[in-house]
């Protein structure tokens, strides 16, 4: 039985006053990729990260630490208005520390923030799109598809209208709304190719923004599909066949591509990505092969390749940059189950150059 919650008896108790209170929902990525979160009372609200205190988890039972030596440190680094519990409550967004004083194995952030902020006057923007599919908590199986059977072919999905075409738009339309009230800068949202499979935006982000912002959404996502007993995967190639994979492109900008002239900072920029297709491949997703054929708008895992208005390319140039000489270019081969965390920082790695020792 799909699992939801009773909707209308909980609001009366969502309605009651907090005395004063605030609750602070601590927010971590795990050993796979996942979210985890747990609450904590404060004694009132918050104005600056800098009153936000470090806490702590048991790191065994998620995979991040052994039992002998299980405390992983969480240290607050952004919050946002929380969606579900409004009021003065809020979302706190956390790197993971070990209690020796090194990052978390997991902690991606870490050094992305370095690369950021060592390459801080480019003015480094990102948009990330992100694919993700549904699926029925149930049985796993694609949500809204015929049990044991297929829906009719793609074709009528992608950005699709009406029944038959679009599911599961009730979860799309709650996760938008509770992006901008906790203040993510989600730029749309789209039904995919495949059905059951949608996309939202996020961006342009500046620098470490871009991750911080793009895992704020999942766990939005995440915690609204589970209102509405929906199951949310990430994964790259939910189904084999003629189905279209999913991906997570990321758009790029620096301040010198976004000015006219900016069409030669973008050709090097393809440049040097063309040298490292390897190097940054091995940083963009799990099961990414799965995905990157060729076929259904993708380019092959193999070789690297660019084009204008070519979505089966490695690289995309928008043919609106083409148009004016500057803006920003696309990267097509990032997964939907990437760490954007170490997708933006090989990107700024790559196109702006490593941190000077
Ligand atoms: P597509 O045509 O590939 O489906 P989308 O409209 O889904 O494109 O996404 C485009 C993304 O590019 C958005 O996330 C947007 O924020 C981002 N973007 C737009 N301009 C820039 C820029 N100058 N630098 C970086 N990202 C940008
Ligand atoms: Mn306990
Ligand atoms: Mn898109
Ligand atoms: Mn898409
Ligand atoms: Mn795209």
């Amino acid at each position: 039985m799909v699992y939801t919650e009773h909707t209308t008896t909980l609001e009366k108790y969502m309605s009651l006053p907090q005395k004063g209170k605030v609750i602070a929902e601590y927010i971590w990525i795990d050993s796979q990729g996942g979210l985890r979160s747990k609450g904590k009372t404060l004694s009132k609200a918050v104005t600056d990260l800098s009153q936000l205190s470090e806490w702590n988890f048991d790191g065994s039972s998620t995979g991040q630490a052994v039992g002998t030596n299980s405390d992983v440190y969480l240290r607050p680094v952004a919050y946002y208005p929380d969606p579900f519990r409004k009021g003065d409550n809020i979302l706190v967004l956390c790197e993971c520390w070990n209690s020796d004083g090194t990052p978390n194995k997991f902690n991606h952030r870490h050094e992305c923030n370095k690369l950021m902020t060592a390459h801080f006057d480019e003015k480094v923007w990102f948009g990330l799109e992100q694919e993700y599919t549904l699926l029925d908590p149930d049985d796993g199986y694609i949500y809204g598809w015929p049990k044991g059977g297929f829906p009719a072919p793609q074709g009528p999905y992608y950005c699709g209208v009406g029944a038959g075409k679009v599911f599961a738009r009730d979860v799309i339309e709650a996760h938008y709304r509770a992006c901008l009230y906790a203040g993510v800068t989600i730029t749309g949202i789209n039904g995919e190719v495949m059905p059951a499979q949608w996309e939202f935006q996020v961006g342009p982000c500046l620098g470490i923004k871009m991750g911080d912002e793009l895992w704020m959404a999942r766990y939005l996502l995440d915690r609204v599909a589970e209102e509405f007993g929906v199951k949310v995967t990430l994964h790259p190639k939910p189904l084999k066949g003629d189905w279209n994979g999913a991906g997570c492109h990321t758009n790029v900008s620096t301040e010198l591509m976004r000015h006219p002239g900016g069409m030669k900072y973008i050709n090097d920029a393809i440049d040097k990505l063309s040298k490292r297709h390897s190097e940054h491949i091995a940083l963009y997703g799990t099961d990414n092969a799965l995905r990157l054929t060729g076929k259904h708008e993708t380019a092959s895992m193999e070789n690297f390749s660019a084009g204008v208005a070519n979505r089966g390319a490695s690289i995309r140039i928008p043919r609106s940059v083409q148009a004016t000489g500057y803006g920003y270019f696309e990267d097509r081969r990032p997964a939907s189950n990437i760490d954007p965390y170490l997708v933006t920082g090989i990107m700024v790695e790559t196109v702006c150059g490593s941190i000077p020792d």
